[in-house]
């Protein structure tokens, strides 16, 4: 069984495909090591109609992620930014870790607790006495 290299939370590029999907990066969803796919956030999407089954769920139109074969994208390396094969190297707890094929740094999903810019600008804001200037 081929090691999957890939884990949930890591950003991945499509290395496969015509100019529309080739290149194009996102956030892995899932991960199935038996079907060797994954699901990575906006890629791939497919348009489903829900029919609204209870009262609780609304029907319509979705856009859903499909899973894609996990040879078809590589990872990208959070510290020099570019898709890379991954090797493993032993760590100093005596687990193999990945490292990225370019250069050299340790990539560990478990580790990437960085707050984006955008989550940032959602905090909401704390003080109640200024007035609300924009509609959004
Ligand atoms: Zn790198």
């Amino acid at each position: 069984m081929a090691s999957m290299n890939i884990r949930s939370g890591d950003t991945v590029e499509v290395i496969v495909g015509g100019a529309e999907t080739r290149g194009k990066r996102g956030k892995v969803i899932v991960v199935n090591p038996e079907t060797h796919r994954v699901v990575v956030e906006g890629l791939n999407l497919v348009t489903k109609h829900k029919k609204p089954r209870s009262a609780q769920e609304q029907g319509g139109k979705f856009e859903q992620p499909r899973p894609i074969d996990i040879s078809n994208v590589a990872l990208v390396c959070p510290k020099c930014g570019q898709a890379t094969r991954v090797n493993h190297v032993l760590g100093d707890n005596g687990k193999y870790i990945r490292s990225c094929h370019k250069c050299g740094a340790v990539i560990d999903a478990r580790a990437e607790k960085k707050q984006t810019k955008a989550a940032k600008s959602k905090n909401p804001a704390p003080r109640k006495r200024k007035a609300k200037t924009d509609e959004e």
